[in-house]
Order: structure tokens, then C-alpha cells, then sequence
């Protein structure tokens, strides 16, 4: 089985994001109506069809294809996916459905953000206007058998982000909204990319998903926890990382010692638990969105 089941007819797929053990999923939910929540890659595709046949839902049954936000390790295989599964509708924000229709932007846009990283990326297959749906939180999608989805706005780690709650299971699907859980790593990470993490937005965020009483967060980065305490550690650290990097940026010279202060500081401890791959790269990413937040709206330059 490549599949794992989390909850009644609910199915992870490890992507093998970046070639790794569970870092990134997809999420297959089996009702009358099927849906699946997050893509992965673009080279994801091969993997989640086999998934789908291991399952035994046909392609052509597939009703709607999930992207959280359209960043590519959650929605780079939508297009691809919206091919294979011919009858599928494509749910994603407002914000992102133009990038989906047009990739082009998007695609510039990840390559400044993840430099040497880009190549691990995958690309993006346009998806066409007519089998894009777009939303903006508040939809609710029935999927038979008592299976709900609705549509939860999640801004902060980007401004055209949802959460995506099944009501039937509460299971709340987090995207990048509550960090990154992985099953054997340090605990949460956060994850604070340019070009428009949002402090406040990403808290205010927060405090709605746990206003909804999940009783499964469904991490894209990685896994089904009960632990709704995330949410909460989550939100202070985001603070903290917030603080400690707005102190750093006003001690140090310039926007590269704070990025190499941070490296310095979080590699060793994150070592063990983050893969050698990606450490410098996310680090700096999330360091850099952190700064990009405190130039726009803080006005610290
Ligand atoms: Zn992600």
C-alpha cells in the first residue's frame, strides 16, 4: 500500500517531496463524491494516479482537486492532476486561480524565493479557466455520506491561502497555516516565506482554525496529529521567531548577517531533524519573509 489510512475514509499519499520521508502529503478523501486535498509536486502525478487505483476511485469520479495555496509543493501538480482526472473541479482561492490559469508569474515568483532549490520544484501545468472553481472561505462542498468541506480563509503565510475543514471527521487541513509537524522531527517548525507572510494575519488565523474545535489537524507537512495544542504553540512561536528576528535585524549590519546569525543559530539545532537538503534554504526563506513583513508593515528598514 502506498496510501495510509488517518480516519474513516480518509487516505495520506507520502509525496516523497524533495526525496524525502514524510515531508510532504496528499490527502485522498473517499466519499461519494472524491475529493483530493493538496497536490504535491508536479512529478507527484505518477504517484497519487497509482494512489487513486490502489483505492479503487476511478479518475473519472474524481470531483474536485484541493490546493490549500499555490505554492508549488501544494499545488505544482494541479494541472497535471486536473488532466488525469477529467471531471474534476479545481477548489482554490480567488488570489491564486489566476496563477493556476497562468503559471508564468507564479513560476518567476518561486524561483526568487527558493533559488538553488528551484529545480526540485517542478514546473506547472496550466490549468483551464473552465474547470477552475475559485473561493474565498465560506463555501461549503458536500461530498455525500455526511462528508462537508468548507472552505476556511487562512492568511498569513500567504494572503490566498484556505484551510479546508471536513465536518464530519472535524478534521481541519492546515496547509502551512500551523507550521510543520513532522512525525519524527523537532517538534513544530514554522514556515515564513516571502513574498507576503503576515504576522497578524497568520494569528488571526490561528485563533479562527481553533474557534472551529478540530479534532484532527491534517498537516500537509506531515501527517494527522490530535494534538490541537499546535494550533496554540504555533502562535507563539510565530511571535517569538518574529521578535527575536526584529531584535537581530537591529543589531546587526545588514539584512545578510541576519540570515547567517539565524543559519548559524537554528542549523545545529535543526540538524537531526531537518534534512541536510533544504536547511540553509529554508532557514534563509523564512528569515527573509520575516524581514520583508517587518519592512512593509512595521516600516524597519
Ligand atoms: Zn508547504
Amino acid at each position: 500500500m502506498i496510501t495510509e489510512r488517518v480516519a474513516e475514509n480518509l487516505y495520506i499519499l507520502d509525496t516523497g517531496m524533495l526525496g524525502l520521508e514524510r515531508y510532504g502529503a496528499l490527502y485522498i478523501l473517499k466519499a461519494p463524491k472524491p475529493a483530493i486535498i493538496e497536490t504535491g509536486f508536479s512529478h507527484t502525478l505518477e504517484k497519487t494516479l497509482q494512489a487513486l487505483d490502489e483505492l479503487r476511485v476511478r479518475r473519472e469520479d474524481v470531483a474536485y482537486i484541493m490546493p490549500t495555496h499555490v505554492h508549488l509543493d501544494h499545488a505544482g501538480g494541479t494541472g497535471h492532476l486536473a488532466e488525469a482526472c477529467p471531471n474534476a473541479k479545481v477548489i482554490v482561492h480567488e488570489q491564486g486561480a489566476p496563477h493556476l490559469i497562468d503559471p508564468t508569474k507564479l513560476l518567476e515568483s518561486v524561483q526568487r524565493a527558493v533559488g538553488p532549490m528551484f529545480p526540485f520544484y517542478g514546473t506547472l501545468k496550466p490549468t483551464p479557466k473552465e474547470r477552475v472553481l475559485p473561493v474565498h472561505g465560506g463555501e461549503v462542498f458536500n461530498l455525500g455520506n455526511g462528508y462537508e468541506i468548507e472552505v476556511i480563509a487562512a492568511p498569513g503565510h500567504a494572503p490566498h491561502q484556505v484551510c479546508f475543514f471536513e465536518r464530519r471527521l472535524r478534521g481541519l487541513f492546515t496547509a502551512d497555516a500551523a507550521g510543520i509537524y513532522r512525525p519524527w522531527g523537532a517538534g513544530l517548525l514554522l514556515t515564513t516565506p516571502p513574498p507576503a507572510f503576515h504576522l497578524e494575519q497568520s494569528l488571526e488565523t490561528l485563533a479562527r482554525l481553533k474557534a472551529l474545535q478540530p479534532k484532527l489537524l491534517l498537516y500537509t507537512h506531515w501527517g494527522a496529529h490530535t494534538d490541537i495544542s499546535l494550533l496554540d504553540q504555533c502562535a507563539h512561536m510565530l511571535q517569538h521567531w518574529v521578535s527575536e528576528i526584529e531584535h537581530a535585524k537591529k543589531t546587526l549590519k545588514d539584512d545578510q548577517a541576519v540570515k547567517e546569525h539565524f543559519v548559524q543559530k537554528e542549523a545545529p539545532l535543526l540538524s537531526a531533524h531537518y534534512p541536510e537538503l533544504i536547511l540553509r534554504g529554508e532557514i534563509e526563506m523564512n528569515v527573509q519573509g520575516v524581514l520583508l513583513y517587518l519592512k512593509r508593515f512595521r516600516g524597519i528598514n
